[in-house]
């Protein structure tokens, strides 16, 4: 009888030890609700849920169709990108490279350093209605913590984008850590062309925080349709729909 009760108490405390741990570890991880790209923790509902109701009562929203843009001669957008360690990881919504410290873009006399770059199939911001088959976002940040997000269109061509390559070798398919696979330099994605539209967007994420800076670059990127298609093995559809401009100026450098 008393072996069977030292079983029972151990049992206990295992079993309360288990559910602690448990309890920690899932606290971690859903401190912030969990949110989809389709059903019903999909876009429509992500200010339903708590702590992202600026994704459904914000009217400054991204992403946006662009279509009508006043041209205007803007300030360049100056980039200023070295390379890094190329540390991505899948985060269970995209593909994100962490980029190391020290590259940066300057636009309105206002430096933003670069943080990370990711990855949206289809496209989030649409040209007159049409989508292109991948966007890619390079995420700055200025000294106050005001967000500048350079957006660039990845349409399908016949070859492979050498420069986008290393990336799209390493796509990790499940949620992951960052780990390092080389190095890349984010100025070997960019476009010739350094025209744009910009407008005063959100984070097209949950939980969709209002003041960033967009900076919609006009020339797309290619890559090919097997590049793409990895991509699309991974995330079928990790984009946001287009939000409503309301009111907002949207403007494109015409140099
Ligand atoms: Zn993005």
């Amino acid at each position: 009888m008393k072996t069977r009760r030292i079983i029972g108490i151990v049992l206990v405390v295992v079993l309360f030890n288990a559910v602690i741990i448990w309890a920690v570890a899932s606290g971690q991880d859903d401190a912030k609700p969990h949110w989809e790209y389709e059903g019903p923790e999909g876009p429509d509902h992500w200010g339903e849920l708590d702590g992202y109701e600026t994704c459904g009562t914000g009217r400054a929203q991204s992403p946006i169709d662009i279509a009508d843009a006043t041209a205007l001669n803007l300030s360049d957008i100056s980039f200023d990108y070295s390379p890094s360690a190329m540390n991505i990881h899948n985060n269970g919504h995209t593909i994100q490279v962490e980029y190391d410290a020290g590259s940066s873009i300057t636009y309105n006399e206002t430096t933003y350093n670069l943080a990370q770059f990711h990855f949206h199939h289809p496209s989030e911001h649409t040209i007159n209605g049409e989508p292109a088959a991948m966007e890619i976002h390079f995420v700055h940040k200025d000294a106050a913590g005001n967000l500048a997000v350079v957006g660039i269109l990845l349409v399908e061509g016949e070859e492979d984008n050498e420069a986008y390559a290393p990336i799209f070798e390493h796509l990790p398919a499940e949620k992951s850590d960052p780990e390092a696979m080389g190095e890349i330099n984010a100025a070997d994605l960019l476009p010739e062309n350094a025209a744009f539209y910009t407008y005063s967007g959100s984070l097209t994420t949950p939980p969709c925080t209002q003041g960033v800076r967009w900076l919609v670059l006009t020339e797309p990127i290619v890559l090919s349709a097997e590049q793409i298609e990895a991509f699309a093995q991974i995330f079928e559809l990790n984009a946001r729909p287009t939000q409503p401009l309301n009111n907002r100026d949207l403007l494109e450098d015409n140099g």
